[in-house]
């Protein structure tokens, strides 16, 4: 079965300090919960912190995610990191396509689609966003529009390569807005994901893959979302921020 996956995005907050301070707490108190090893559970820090988590996490259960990536091996790209730059400084994880790099830097299906074949390239694991926005879920055009995203995000991704990526379904309306969608919602739009990938890529390609539910995952919402056939994980905003809430979140989950 899917190993269940729980990602914190702290987007743009916290310096150095604090996210060392933070992951010395969170290591504390994920180590008090019983099972704990049954998951993956990745925090996707700031660039600027990566390797000093990284430093501090050797040999721990915590993973690290970046946020963005460049689809460029290297060049001229001022203020970008590489994928090379971000697995040499600790990264196993990397964002993709999150709505709000799509809403305020421009990114496209191409360019996710770009980003995610440089990742793969360069051992760097996927975990490619798609989702819709409030307009989009009230016109009822949700399935056709994440299964573009979906589609557009892999082309020409290989079946091997596809089984280490990671699908985040987040509805942008339900991120930092206290909205959930609800767990059966969110389910079906990530049943009709995994159908998609089958069709893509086979049944049993697709039934490895994990997806995730992303928008105000809270502790008191993710043991439902959990239950549901076909989530298998969560990415976390708001309630990432706090120690105690991740691990609240992980042990609820
Ligand atoms: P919130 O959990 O704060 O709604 O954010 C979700 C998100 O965007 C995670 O990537």
């Amino acid at each position: 079965m899917r190993k269940p996956i729980l990602a914190g995005n702290w987007k743009m907050f916290k310096t150095v300090s604090q996210a060392l301070s933070y992951v010395e707490h969170l290591e504390g108190l994920l180590a008090e919960i019983q099972g704990v090893e049954a998951a993956d559970v990745v925090i996707c820090a700031p660039a600027t912190s990566l390797y000093p988590l990284h430093n501090q996490l050797e040999g721990s259960r915590i993973k690290l995610g970046a946020q963005n990536v460049h689809q460029a091996e290297e060049g001229a790209y001022t203020g970008e990191s590489s994928a090379i730059m971000l697995k040499d400084a600790g990264a196993n994880y990397v964002i993709i396509g999150h709505s709000e790099r799509r809403q305020y830097f421009g990114e496209t299906d191409e360019s996710v689609n770009a980003k995610t074949q440089q990742a793969l390239k360069h051992g760097l694991l996927p975990i490619v966003c798609v989702g819709e926005d409030l307009d989009q879920r009230n016109q009822g055009v949700t399935n056709t529009l994440v299964e573009s995203q979906v589609r557009a995000a892999f082309s020409a991704v290989s079946v091997e390569d596809v089984t280490r990526c990671v699908v985040a379904y987040e509805p942008i309306w339900a991120i930092g807005t206290g909205m959930t969608a609800t767990a059966q919602d969110a389910n079906a739009v990530c049943a009709h994901i995994r159908t998609v990938l089958s069709d893509l890529y086979g049944k049993a390609a697709a039934d490895q893959i994990r997806i995730q539910y992303g928008g105000s995952v809270k502790p008191d919402n993710i043991a439902e979302l959990m239950s549901q056939s076909d989530i298998d994980g969560a990415l976390v905003g708001g309630a990432s921020l706090d120690p105690g809430s991740f691990s609240k979140l992980v042990k609820e989950a």
